[in-house]
């Protein structure tokens, strides 16, 4: 028998919808169940964000069992129905015809046996069906002993398996990553011979599981696993590179070790954040050099760093937003306020980082510090500079060019000057002027600053 009895809970708010489905299938003589990583969830008491189903009704039966179905993916047999204002998705048993490119199967059959469509998934964890009316559990792949060993395994013969589809040696590792299991021997084996299938898949589908990698408990698992099997080499070569590279006498790890932890001392919330922290350092690589006193130093890292981490997003085909966001904070982590910081230095802080960032820098900041593995607590400075940033921000001060009591018009027309370069050159000093004593910030008083600046580069460079 492949059928173990289990007290599986479904959420309450869920629980209807799901047994309604289950029960329109049988009720017209049909199989159908839960199947997949809502199994596996379940299972472990995880967060479970879509409940799949399987059936060997075929497609067409399907939307007519249902009011509401979208075709999602009606070329592999998937129907989308809408039950309660909850979407799910309903396959019907299949099998996959064989795999030309390492990426897609070249056809679809369809299966009236739940074991052939079990057989096509890719490890047994994610091989579990669930029958809710019953509380059996369908298991013809050792999934359940595997889930309680903690192990990732393929469903057959792994090289096989990877070889039909490039992207699941990096499910393996975002699965260990997200569920904190190891993955079997034999399969992590079968990784490093499989790169070149690997290769081939496209770098949208290796972003989107290096994300969930990210958004897992504990990044540094997968990406210790993508390292060890040749994988980091592959799509992160820049990171991979970190290995081994040692630091100076203010870090315990090498700079690659440092990178994960630091990554998983950022919110998993946050992907970007974590993103930031796994290549903040990265610019320490090229720029490390011998200094004075023998130990090593990383001058102007999180200038190159920030460069580097750009060309590795836009080659993973991250989006513009996410890339700034990723840079911004990269290239400002090296910051060091001290109660030296005039309020003007605190202002100038603000605008070169931009307010909304922040945030996410000091969160950055503080990951870097955990991640350093040898210095403990919260920094107090940041602390310091973030009520500094509050009371700064509270009195109403000039920010930009544009909240200067003077603009560009009034300086041509007091002044006599054409439009051109010199113009923003000259609003630019008023700001700095403004920043450091906001008092300053009257036209009358603007427009006299503006007189001395004229001078002075007369006097300098004949303007
Ligand atoms: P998540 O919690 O991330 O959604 P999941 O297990 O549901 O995890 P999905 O990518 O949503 O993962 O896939 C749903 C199911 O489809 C998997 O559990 C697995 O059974 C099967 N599956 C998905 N991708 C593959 C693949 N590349 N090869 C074989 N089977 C796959
Ligand atoms: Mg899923």
């Amino acid at each position: 028998m492949h059928s173990r009895h289990l007290d599986i809970k479904i959420p309450d708010d869920m629980r209807d919808a799901v047994i309604s489905i289950i029960k329109r299938f049988r009720d017209r003589g049909y199989e159908c169940y839960l199947i997949g990583g809502s199994v596996r969830d379940l299972i472990l008491g995880n967060e479970i964000y879509d409940y799949d189903f399987a059936t060997d009704a075929l497609p067409e039966h399907i939307r007519r069992l249902f009011r509401k179905t979208i075709p999602t993916g009606i070329k592999h047999g998937t129907v989308s129905v809408l039950v309660d204002d909850h979407q799910f998705e309903i396959t019907t048993y299949r099998s996959d015809g064989v795999y030309l490119d390492g990426r897609h199967p070249a056809s679809v059959s369809y299966s009236a046996e739940l074991r052939v469509d079990v057989e096509r998934r890719d490890f047994t964890i994610n091989g579990l069906a669930y029958d809710p009316l019953s509380g059996d559990v369908m298991d013809y792949v050792g999934g359940l002993r595997d889930i309680e060993d903690k192990i990732i395994r393929t469903i057959g013969d792994p090289v096989l398996r990877f070889m039909e589809d490039g992207l699941r040696p990096v499910r393996a590792c975002r699965f260990a990553a997200k569920l904190n299991f190891a993955i079997d021997e034999d399969t992590f084996r079968a990784i490093p011979n499989t790169l070149d299938i690997v290769r081939k898949v496209s770098k949208e589908r290796v972003r989107d599981e290096l994300i969930k990698i990210l958004e897992s408990k504990k990044p540094s698992v997968g990406i210790e696993y993508l390292r060890t099997s040749g994988l980091l080499e592959l799509f992160l070569p820049e990171l991979a590179e970190c290995h081994a590279i040692s630091q100076n006498k203010y870090h315990i790890y090498d700079i690659y070790y440092h990178s994960i932890y630091s990554c998983d001392a950022a919110p998993k919330e946050d992907p970007m954040i974590r993103l930031a922290a796994l290549l903040h350092d990265i610019g320490k690589v090229p720029t490390k050099q011998p200094g004075d006193d023998g130990d090593y130093t990383f001058y102007n890292h999180e200038v190159i760093g920030a460069k580097i981490a750009k060309k590795i997003m836009k080659r993973l085909k991250f989006s513009n937003e996410q890339i700034d966001a990723v840079n911004i904070l990269i290239l400002n982590h090296m910051f060091h306020y001290t109660d030296e910081w005039t309020d003007g230095a605190v202002r100038r802080f603000i605008r070169k980082v931009g307010l909304e960032n922040i945030d996410n820098l000091f969160t950055l900041r503080m990951a870097d510090r955990k991640g350093n593995g040898a210095r403990k607590g919260l920094p107090a400075p940041i602390e310091h500079l973030k009520k500094r940033i509050e009371r700064v921000i509270e009195q109403e001060n000039a920010f930009s060019v544009r909240d200067l009591n003077i603009n560009g018009y009034i300086i041509m027309d007091e002044f006599g000057l054409k439009q051109g370069p010199l113009i923003g050159k000259i609003l630019n000093e008023l700001l700095e002027l403004v920043l450091d004593n906001p008092v300053l910030n009257e036209r009358n008083v603007l427009i006299g600053r503006a007189r001395e600046i004229l001078e002075r580069r007369k006097a300098e460079n004949g303007d």
